[in-house]
C-alpha cells in the first residue's frame, strides 16, 4: 500500500458529475504526516450549494430515490457497501493520507464500521413501519386511524475530520435509507474520502442528485446549507460552538428539524476492585486510540487513590512502547494530529495545564520530525477547578485526578460536573457498583469494564451541551423520517 498510485477525486460532486466550484476556486488539502500538498480540492461557494440543493430537491421530487421500492433501495446501499469493501484498501489509504489515521485502524475502524453502517441502514430500508392506533372517538368501530413514516425530503449533512468517511457513513446511511436526498458537506481539511465515495455512489447505481458532496468552508457553505429554505433537516457532527451556531439558524431559515453530535469530557472511573490489565489497557485506548481525535475520547480518568500510583506506572510502561511515526507503516500505533492548527492548539492545552500546576508525567511536546506529531500524554493531580478538567483536547492527553478509596457518590458527582454529557465509563469487579454508577452518570453511553465499543446497531449520541439526536441504531434512522397519522371514518 505504501507505494499504491492512489487516484483521488477532488471536485464538487453535485447532481452525479464532479465538476470544479462555480467560481472556479480550489485549496490545498495537506498531509499531516510531513506537510505536503496531497492535492488541490474545489472550494465551493453559495451557488454550489444552491446548485446541489436543486438536484438534491428534483431526485427528491421527481426522481426515482423517494417513491423506490424500500427493497431496491436496500439493495442499492448493500451494493454500495460492497463497492467500498472491493475498494477498501484505496480507502484506507486515502484516509491515512489525509487524516493521518494509522493505516490499520482506518482500515478496521474508519472504513470497515462505514461498510457495516451502510449494510445495517440497508437491512432496515423495507422495515420502516407505522402503527394502527385505537381512537376514541363516538364510532369507536368505525374509525381508523394509522401512522405512516415518511422521509423528510432534502438533508444536509455537515462533518468534522476525525473520522471524515465513518462520520459521512454514520449519517448519510441513516439518511438514504429513510428514502432522503443529500447534500453533504465534509471538513475542509479532510475531503478525501467523502469524494472517492461519490465516485463509487455512481457505480452502485444511486441515481443522480441523491448524493452530493461539497468540499467547502463551514463558514460559507455550512452557513449557506443551515440557512436554506428547500433544505428539511440538518445533521451535524462538530464543537458544541459551532453546533448552537447551526441550530439558531436552522429555526430562523425554516425551522429544520437538527440533530447535534457535539463535544464532550467524558468521564472514566476506576475502582480499585477494578481488572487492572483490562483497565490499563482500555484506559490507554479510551485516550489514545485514533491519536486522541475521538469525541467519546475519556477527557478526565478518576482513579481511586490506593491503586493510583500502580496505575500511572503501568500506564507510562505502555506510553513507552508505543510506536510513534508514518501511519502507512504496518507498525505504527500512533500517527499525526489532523492538522496544524489542532497540534498547535493540543500544546496550548497542555502548557495551561503545567502552568495551573497539574504534573506533566509523560509528554506534552510536539515530537521533533516532520509533520504534526504529538507525543502521548499523561497529567496527573489535575484538580476539578483547572482548565484541563473542563475541556475537551480532542488529543492524545491523558487527564488523570485521584478520588478517595470507597467514595463513590463523591466521585459520581465530580464526574458528573460537567456541560457534556456524551460518554462515560466505569471499571469495577463488583457488578452492584457496576449497575449503581451506570445509572447514575448522566451521559448518553456509558461503557463498564470496556471502553469505545460503539456498534452500528446500537444508538450512539450525547445528553447536554453534547447535543441529542442519535446516530446508529433504529434511532437513527427515526431522525430522518417524520410521522404523518391518517385517520380515516368509515
Ligand atoms: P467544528 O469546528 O464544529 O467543525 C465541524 C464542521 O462544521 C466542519 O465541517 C466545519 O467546517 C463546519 N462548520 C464550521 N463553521 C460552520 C458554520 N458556521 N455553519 C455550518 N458549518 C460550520 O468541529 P471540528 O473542530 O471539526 O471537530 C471537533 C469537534 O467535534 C470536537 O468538539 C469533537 O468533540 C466534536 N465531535 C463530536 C462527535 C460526536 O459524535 N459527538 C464526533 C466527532 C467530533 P470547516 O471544515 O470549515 O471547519
Amino acid at each position: 500500500v505504501n507505494n499504491m498510485t492512489v487516484k483521488m477525486p477532488h471536485q464538487c460532486f453535485i447532481n452525479g458529475k464532479f465538476e470544479d466550484a462555480e467560481n472556479g476556486k480550489s485549496y490545498n488539502t495537506i498531509n499531516p504526516t510531513d506537510g505536503s500538498v496531497i492535492c488541490k480540492v474545489s472550494y465551493a461557494s453559495v451557488g454550489d450549494v444552491d446548485r446541489a440543493v436543486v438536484a438534491a430537491k428534483e431526485a427528491f421530487e421527481k426522481g426515482p430515490w423517494g417513491r423506490m421500492n424500500p427493497r431496491d433501495r436496500g439493495m442499492m446501499l448493500y451494493k454500495l457497501a460492497d463497492l467500498m469493501e472491493e475498494h477498501q484498501e484505496e480507502l484506507a489509504t486515502i484516509e491515512s493520507i489525509d487524516s493521518g489515521a494509522v493505516y490499520t485502524l482506518a482500515l478496521k475502524t474508519h472504513v470497515g464500521m462505514s461498510i457495516q453502517t451502510f449494510r445495517y441502514f440497508a437491512g432496515w430500508c423495507d422495515k420502516i413501519q407505522g402503527k394502527t392506533i385505537p381512537i376514541n372517538q363516538a364510532r369507536p368501530n368505525r374509525n381508523l386511524t394509522f401512522t405512516k413514516k415518511e422521509p423528510l425530503g432534502v438533508c444536509a449533512i455537515v462533518i468534522p475530520w476525525n473520522y471524515p468517511l465513518m462520520m459521512l457513513a454514520w449519517k448519510s446511511a441513516a439518511c438514504l435509507a429513510a428514502g432522503n436526498t443529500l447534500v453533504l458537506k465534509p471538513a475542509q481539511v479532510t475531503p478525501l474520502t467523502a469524494l472517492k465515495f461519490a465516485e463509487l455512489s455512481v457505480k452502485a447505481g444511486i441515481p443522480k442528485g441523491v448524493i452530493n458532496i461539497l468540499p467547502g468552508s463551514g463558514g460559507m457553505v455550512g452557513q449557506r446549507l443551515s440557512d436554506h429554505p428547500d433544505i428539511r433537516k440538518l445533521g451535524f457532527t462538530g464543537s458544541t460552538p459551532i453546533g448552537k451556531q447551526i441550530m439558531k439558524s436552522c429555526a430562523l431559515s425554516n425551522l429544520k428539524k437538527v440533530s447535534l453530535e457535539l463535544g464532550g469530557k467524558s468521564p472514566l472511573i476506576i475502582f480499585s476492585d477494578c481488572d487492572m490489565d483490562k483497565a490499563v489497557r482500555m484506559g490507554m485506548s479510551s485516550v489514545y486510540f485514533n491519536k486522541g481525535e475521538n469525541c467519546i475520547a475519556a477527557g478526565r480518568l478518576f482513579v481511586e487513590e490506593s491503586i493510583h500510583d500502580e496505575y500511572i506506572s503501568r500506564v507510562v510502561e505502555e506510553i513507552k512502547k508505543m510506536k510513534i511515526g508514518d501511519p502507512l507503516d504496518r507498525s505504527t500505533d500512533h500517527g499525526p494530529q489532523n492538522h496544524k492548527a489542532h497540534l498547535d492548539k493540543l500544546l496550548e492545552y497542555c502548557d495551561i495545564g503545567v502552568k495551573e500546576g497539574a504534573t506533566l508525567v509523560y509528554g506534552g511536546r510536539q515530537v521533533d520530525r516532520p509533520g504534526f506529531f504529538m507525543e502521548p500524554t499523561l497529567f496527573t493531580d489535575v484538580e476539578d477547578h483547572m482548565f484541563m478538567a473542563k475541556e475537551e483536547s480532542f488529543g492524545p492527553v491523558m487527564v488523570v485526578s485521584k478520588f478517595k478509596d470507597g467514595d463513590v457518590d463523591g466521585v459520581l458527582q465530580r464526574a458528573n460536573d460537567t456541560e457534556y454529557g456524551l460518554a462515560s465509563g466505569v471499571f469495577t469487579r463488583d457488578i452492584n457498583k457496576a449497575m449503581y454508577v451506570s445509572e447514575r452518570l448522566d451521559a448518553g453511553t456509558v461503557f463498564v469494564n470496556t471502553y469505545n465499543k460503539t456498534d452500528v446497531a446500537s444508538p450512539f449520541g450525547g445528553f447536554k451541551q453534547s447535543g441529542f439526536g442519535k446516530d446508529l441504531g433504529e434511532d437513527a434512522l427515526l431522525e430522518y423520517l417524520k410521522t404523518k397519522a391518517i385517520t380515516v371514518e368509515y
